[in-house]
């Protein structure tokens, strides 16, 4: 039984975490918009798809759910205890596939930053956003 929970709780935490318009993007859009920066989501054209483009800055956000694009060292990116290798290959994919389009983007002359899910949960998220606003606008 305990098995069948902890099942569900982390298909629960992988349907938040995947998809786009999830809880930590939305967040960031809101407090930029209010901020009164304008932007495109989900560019198709540009690689990565990225989140947020500010074409008047030249400057595009991530916004990198720690499960997914395996944030180091974090304690929300833990590989789960079955399927290892297949969990471990594919959030490698990942991680290679966000390298990639980061340097296509750089090549391309855009300034990246990528904030992390896990500096949004936590009590710095109000100094996490007004210094990505201010690299933005600077
Ligand atoms: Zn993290």
């Amino acid at each position: 039984m305990a098995d069948v929970h902890s099942n569900e709780v982390r298909s629960y935490n992988m349907s938040q975490i995947k998809g786009k318009n999830t809880k930590p993007e939305i967040l960031v859009r809101k407090f930029l918009f209010a901020k009164g920066l304008r932007y495109k989501l989900h560019d198709s054209k540009l690689p990565g798809k990225p989140d947020l483009v500010f074409p008047k800055y030249k400057t595009i956000i991530f916004i990198h759910g720690c499960f997914w694009h395996g944030h180091e060292g974090c304690k929300y990116f833990v590989i789960p205890k079955t399927r290892t290798e297949w969990w471990s290959a594919k959030i490698d994919k990942n991680k290679e596939k966000d390298m990639d389009s980061i340097k296509k983007l750089e090549d391309d002359g855009w300034r990246i930053f990528v904030v992390w899910e896990c500096n949004l949960k936590s009590n710095k998220r109000e100094e996490v956003l007004n210094d990505l606003y201010n690299k933005i606008i600077h």
